[in-house]
């Protein structure tokens, strides 16, 4: 794990996707993935784990046709299995830490999320 102090640390920003207010934080795992912490500007973490779920994940492709993924997203046991992936990826960001809520409520605002390097 290689940790990155971010000078910007504690500076105001609002999140590219969906305005809400954030703070830069302290630190950040260069190999954190998924959700690494924005050094300048970026999103939410609620909107960083829609990008990572719509891009990345491509849930949609993962759930039965037809499955209401707002719902799916409140159901404690799917948010388990985010927890879990968190925690092997090595991310910034701990279940604790999501607002499942902004996430469904936001859900259907676009993504316009910086992939970071090729995927594999
Ligand atoms: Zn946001």
């Amino acid at each position: 794990m290689e940790i990155e102090i971010l000078e910007n640390a504690g500076a105001l920003v609002n999140c590219s996707r969906c305005g809400i207010v954030c703070q830069i934080a302290q630190t950040a795992n260069k190999e954190a993935r998924p959700l690494k912490h924005a050094a300048k500007e970026g999103c939410c973490v609620a909107c960083a784990l829609t990008g990572f779920l719509k891009l990345e994940l491509e849930i949609e492709h993962l759930l039965p046709p037809g499955t209401d993924i707002s719902e799916a997203l409140k159901m404690p046991h799917i948010q388990q299995q985010f927890g879990r992936v968190f925690i092997a990826g090595q991310s910034d960001v701990t279940l604790d830490q999501i607002n499942w809520e902004r996430v469904t409520s936001n859900w259907d605002l676009p993504v316009v999320l910086k992939r970071r390097g090729r995927r594999s």
